[in-house]
């Protein structure tokens, strides 16, 4: 028996709908490509919105079109996010950190009619226009004092889209699986692949992280998305925030340790979110300054496996550490690793080893581990194997891309991620590696993670990495790669004793080198396609 309850429609702009009559006062603050600070609320930011959402309409825009964005974390950023999807158009949300041959392709391959574009990255575009489609029109995202002199023909002004329109709007209806956002992947090989997020899959995941992180995202909390607006809806603060009461601080460009304590400080940030790199900046700024920016007790970090040695040092100092494990393909978040009080008690060492973990699943997204031949391992934190998922924010296909999606879900449906884990009884995930990262040696395993995990926990290193190189005896061996930190000169036979307390023998990398800086993808990861290119092909 069906029952009996009203159907509505889940909509993104429902939820600037509601943080404006909710929380009117709730704070945007952005740091400006224009060089200074801009401050507004979630009511005025609504009004934006609409407007914004008249003027793309005059401009043509339509139910469907893709609308792309090339911009830094800042209030015209998040009121594209919602005036793009609230008109039923999608907002394609670009890296600009892709390769030129990259981000040709992803404006090709996604059609895109309009892209937005901070002033910082009118450059990126004129040098490719002649590359990108003939009839895609540029907005240059500042104000006509700022409009850059540019080669760009017919390029438009965002204030003067918004200028004069209505401040409020009825927004129309559509279905909710009606698409709202577009992201690429980083595409480690291949072209790029495109998840195409919904109406229904962005609402609900807004809500999953909600609940799940319910004392960071609440009314009057201060929340810096370091995560950039362009990589995975910035891990869904822009639609959480707004949900749940929090004010956003937009960092703009400058993300080094430096500015990120000076803007936390100045802003009384109490919850920052990015990637490790972020954070190892960050808590050098703390260490050298001696104490915390005011206000800060919170770090979410995700996007690759936090280092136990960062999570301890942050954790040392009352800052709590969530680590959270997703990727584009879901929204991004799968799993957070707040400790539920009873193990909030633990002795300070067996707390780090539980939020060293990638922690439980939000509502909403189920998981399995599976072996070589898809049979389900057992939840016991022992066996590790390719972890599978599924739920109402996760991807059923890649956008155009049937080859790709073909590859990547079992005869039930599940998604494969490309995740080596384990689960343990209470539900806690543990990364082992990325499959492709994991290193076969003698036809045993090496997990990548937990040796840079170990050599991490040296004083003298600020980042390493772990790869396979090919090795005519062994098939794989593990060989290190680090990176000093300041002027700390730590030596090859140091490391492999550290980690020759931790793991058998025959795990202990054959060689060692050090570089002045790893090299990191788009998403600020450390890229170990790069690093295999370097170190590991043609070694045979
Ligand atoms: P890309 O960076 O390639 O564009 P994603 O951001 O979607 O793509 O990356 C998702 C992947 O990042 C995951 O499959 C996982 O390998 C890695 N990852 C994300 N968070 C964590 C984490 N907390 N610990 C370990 N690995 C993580």
């Amino acid at each position: 028996m069906k029952g009996l309850m009203m159907h509505r429609p889940l909509k993104i702009a429902d939820l600037i709908t509601f943080a404006a009559e909710n929380y009117p006062s709730g704070e945007i603050v952005s740091v400006r490509t224009e060089g200074d600070i801009h401050r507004t609320t979630y009511r005025e930011t609504a009004k934006r919105v609409a407007q914004l959402a008249h003027g793309l309409k005059k401009i043509g825009v339509q139910e469907g079109d893709r609308v792309a964005t090339l911009a830094w974390n800042g209030y015209r950023h998040f009121e594209l996010y919602y005036g793009i999807s609230g008109i039923g158009a999608v907002c394609h949300t670009i890296n600009p950190r892709l390769s030129a041959e990259q981000m040709i392709y992803i404006v090709n391959h996604a059609e895109d009619r309009l892209l937005f574009v901070d002033l910082t990255f009118v450059p990126i575009i004129e040098k490719l226009r002649e590359h990108l489609p003939a009839e895609l029109r540029v907005v240059v995202m500042t104000d006509r004092a700022h409009m850059p002199q540019t080669s760009l023909a017919d390029v438009l002004c965002y204030e003067e889209i918004l200028e004069g329109e209505p401040e409020d709007i009825v927004w129309p209806d559509f279905p909710e699986d009606q698409a709202a956002g577009l992201c690429y992947t980083s595409g480690t090989t291949g072209h790029p692949k495109g998840t195409l997020y919904t109406h229904r899959s962005t609402v609900l995941h807004a809500f999953n992280m909600c609940v799940t992180i319910p004392k960071t995202l609440c009314e009057g909390t201060r929340i810096l998305p370091v995560v950039p607006l362009f990589h995975v809806n910035a891990w869904g603060l822009p639609y959480g925030a707004p949900l749940s009461g929090a004010s956003l601080i937009f960092p703009g460009g400058a993300l080094d340790g430096k500015s990120i304590f000076a803007l936390m400080d100045q802003e009384k940030v109490f919850s920052a979110w990015g990637v490790p790199t972020v954070w190892l900046g960050l808590m050098n700024e703390i260490t050298q300054r001696g104490r915390l920016p005011d206000g800060f007790g919170d770090v979410v970090v995700g996007g690759s496996a936090a280092p136990r040695s960062l999570i301890e040092a942050f954790e040392a100092k009352g800052v709590n550490v969530c680590h959270a494990w997703g990727m584009t393909e879901m929204s991004p978040l799968g799993t957070q690793c707040n400790l539920p009080p009873e193990l909030k008690k633990l002795p300070f060492d067996e707390r780090l080893d539980r939020k060293q973990s990638q922690g439980r699943r939000v509502f909403g997204v189920e998981m399995k581990i599976v072996d070589d031949e898809g049979n389900k391992l057992a939840n016991d934190g022992k066996a590790s194997g390719h972890l599978y998922v599924r739920g109402n924010t996760v991807t059923s296909g890649y956008f155009e891309n049937p080859e790709a999606s073909k590859t990547v879900f079992d005869e039930d449906g599940w998604f494969c991620t490309g995740d080596v884990a384990a689960i343990d009884p209470d539900g806690f995930l543990k990364i082992t590696d990325r499959s492709k990262d994991l290193i076969k040696s003698g036809g045993e395993w090496i997990s990548s993670l937990d040796l840079e995990n170990i050599v991490m926990s040296h004083p003298g290193v600020a980042s390493c990495a772990v790869i396979a190189v090919p090795d005519p005896k062994w098939d794989e061996r593990p060989f290190l790669i680090v990176q000093a930190k300041g002027d700390a000169q730590p030596q090859k036979e140091e490391l492999i004793d550290l980690l020759a307390e931790r793991v058998a023998k025959w795990q202990l990398p054959d060689e060692v080198v050090f570089v002045d800086a790893l090299p990191l993808t788009a998403t600020g990861k450390v890229s170990k396609l790069t690093l295999r290119k370097t170190y590991a092909e043609g070694n045979e």
